[in-house]
């Protein structure tokens, strides 16, 4: 049933200027927020301040529940309904690698020409500020029906995207109908991206003393032509009709710190992007074929990550990708929900880059769908910054949503 068929043509008419009216009444305090949050520096692992303030905010916009997960998120709900959707933007930004390159302040915000400027505005504070807001339009219009809406400050999502979404839901015990991604997408849908993976590969040698080189064997030199063959497989890696082919690139390269020693092992970091559907194994598998014969081994090392509570939430270096049927209950509502607001669906598309939804859609299954006022063109960019008048939209867009979904589904 589409929602058309379920609501009345009026009650769509009469909403839908009201919804409109609250994120344009409550722009200011929305601005506020998000400035707010600009000015608190939140590295990945080092939220803590930026949790609290969202946490805040949550609490002044009238959830019914507010609190902080095992793995330091932020949380607010809203209602108590069967379907549970959960908002998710992260509040941990890119680290700044060069402030002169930065026209003003990262910490500073600055409103130019209608967008707000500053470290984390396109990735992803204004998306945390549309959801909070979001929020406090449901609130304040009664807008709560059979769903049961979760906003979610997240964290950890620059070095480690899905692991602090993962332990919302394996160790809090948490359950999602679908996520809703507050990442850039410059007001349009997105319904997957490529996965990556992290993989070591390694060298052995003998160690000797460099003033008797001829007694050793240099894991570094055994190393060189793995490199280069490791960068071979470029044109041959599996190739998708809509990510493309996947590629790999060396990034890294590690040996013993002692400068006169023959190197006794050398490893190198490979970043490989994948499609989706691609296992651990699959990826493995592909490059030990190439590596072996060199004498060389491959292995996806762990990830050590530690929360700004203290959890620890290791996990392999391996980002699945994802891909959500366009035809999709989520996908539609977010067609119904745009059309609503602005007369015709947004475009849906896919990601370049990886999210939080490699957890809940590439490895829990939970269907997720991206849309986010921040254009991509802005992230981790010196000229950081999102459009208010797209951030009021986005806040129109995510008040309406949970009705349209709850209501078709
Ligand atoms: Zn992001």
């Amino acid at each position: 049933m589409c929602v058309e068929e379920s609501v009345t043509t009026e009650f769509w008419n009469d909403l839908v200027p009201k919804i409109r009216a609250a994120a344009a009444d409550q722009a200011e305090r929305r601005q506020q927020f998000l400035a707010d949050l600009i000015r608190i520096r939140s590295y990945t692992g080092q939220e803590k301040q930026a949790v609290l303030r969202t946490m805040e905010e949550l609490l002044a916009v009238g959830c019914d529940e507010v609190w902080m997960d095992s793995a330091g998120n932020a949380l607010g709900r809203i209602g108590s309904g069967a379907h549970v959707i959960l908002y998710d933007a992260h509040l941990d930004t890119n680290e700044v690698a060069d402030e002169s390159e930065w026209r003003h302040d990262p910490l500073e915000p600055v409103v130019e020409n209608g967008a707000m400027w500053g470290l984390g505005a396109s990735d992803c504070k204004g998306g945390v500020a549309a959801i909070v807001y979001a929020a406090a339009i449901v609130k304040a219009l009664r807008l709560e029906a059979d769903f049961t809406l979760l906003v979610m400050g997240a964290t950890l999502e620059e070095d480690a995207e899905g692991f602090a979404l993962r332990s919302l839901v394996e160790r809090d015990g948490v359950n999602l109908e679908v996520v809703l991604l507050a990442e850039a997408t410059d007001l349009s849908l997105r319904r997957g991206h490529r996965g990556r993976c992290e993989l070591r590969v390694r060298t052995t040698g003998r160690a000797a003393h460099a003033s008797q080189p001829e007694l050793g064997e240099s894991a570094l030199l055994k190393m060189l032509p793995v490199i280069h063959a490791v960068e071979s497989m470029n044109p041959e890696l599996p190739n998708d009709p809509i990510f493309g082919r996947d590629t790999q690139v060396v990034t890294l390269i590690q040996g013993p710190h002692t400068p006169n020693s023959v190197p006794s092992w050398c490893e190198v970091a490979v970043d490989r992007r994948m499609a989706p559907g691609q296992s651990t194994d699959d990826v493995l598998d592909g490059i030990r074929k190439v590596v072996s014969p060199l004498g060389a081994t491959v292995r996806i090392p762990d990830q050590p990550v530690t929360s700004h509570t203290g959890s620890r939430l290791d996990g392999p270096g391996f980002f699945p990708g994802w891909l959500l049927d366009p035809a999709h209950p989520l996908v539609e509502a977010g067609k119904t929900t745009g059309s609503a607001l602005w007369g015709r669906p947004p475009e849906v598309g896919v990601w370049r880059f990886s999210t939080d939804g490699t957890y809940s859609a590439g490895s829990a299954g939970i269907p997720t769908l991206g849309f986010g006022p921040q254009e991509e063109k802005f992230v981790h960019t010196p000229d950081d910054q999102v459009d208010l008048t797209k951030l009021e939209k986005a806040a129109a867009f995510y008040a309406l949503f949970p009705l349209v979904y709850s209501g078709q589904t």
